[in-house]
């Protein structure tokens, strides 16, 4: 299983990997799950947390955001772990309802598929819905135990997209960038294209070296400065909101 480990001895552990990532932030003193995955992986999710033989249970599940490939197993890691559920207020009312519009595409293939699949809608869409404990807006210092974690908000792939900086180097982006392609990180489905990418240069503020995406592998500093560069410029992005604010 792969890991990251951070200066302050934080793990970083990638307990689901393949269509969807979800990863679980380990101390001494406490766990935190990042995202769910599909149904499909329940069973795969909980295998691969009982291997790591933690020594404290699972206090809080962030989630990046309410795409069901992120968050099917949402309600059954709840009451499995009596862990409390932490994301954006600005996909509550989804959570509470089981179904979040699936984002835009960026590419006309992707366009088509998102059309298609709105159509369909909740039936395979859909999760069971949940109710969360901590919503966050803008940015979350988010102390569990004193550890250095915080939230911000980084939407753009969805309105409530959220990040989490660990120990000011490791960022988990959700589906704000892809880490499938070589070259590229530029998701095939989002909202708000602008606002992701203003996200990405929030995201460079951190000065987090390193960005563990939704899907695919890690993301390093350079090649999202350089896609930085390249879609501010495409975009016409000159604004970027300062981080950390002063
Ligand atoms: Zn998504």
């Amino acid at each position: 299983m792969q890991k990251w480990k951070t200066k302050n001895g934080y793990i970083i552990f990638q307990v689901l990997s393949g269509r969807s990532n979800s990863y679980l932030i380990s101390s001494d003193k406490i766990n935190i799950l990042v995202d769910t995955g599909k149904k499909l992986s329940c069973k795969l999710l909980q295998k691969n947390i009982d291997s790591l033989n933690l020594k404290r249970t699972i206090t809080s599940l962030i989630l990046t955001h309410t795409h069901y490939d992120h968050c099917q197993n949402t309600f059954t890691i709840k009451e499995h772990e009596k862990c409390e559920i932490v994301m954006s207020e600005k996909e509550a009312r989804y959570a509470e309802q089981g179904f979040t519009t699936l984002p835009k595409g960026t590419f006309p293939i992707s366009q088509l598929i998102s059309r298609l699949g709105n159509k369909i809608g909740a039936k395979s869409f859909g999760y069971k819905p949940f109710t969360p404990d901590i919503l966050v807006n803008e940015e979350f210092d988010f102390k569990p135990n004193n550890m250095n974690i915080k939230i911000i908000s980084t939407s753009g792939h969805s309105k409530g997209s959220i990040s989490i900086i660990v120990d000011n180097e490791i960022a988990i982006v959700g589906d704000a960038m892809i880490g499938v392609y070589k070259n590229s990180i530029f998701p095939p489905f989002a909202d708000d294209k602008e606002e992701m990418i203003i996200s990405w240069g929030k995201l460079l503020k951190t000065g987090c070296n390193i960005f563990l995406p939704g899907h695919g592998k890690e993301i390093s500093r350079e090649l999202l400065q350089k896609e930085y560069t390249l879609y501010s410029q495409k975009l016409n992005i000159h604004s970027v909101e300062y981080y950390p604010k002063p």
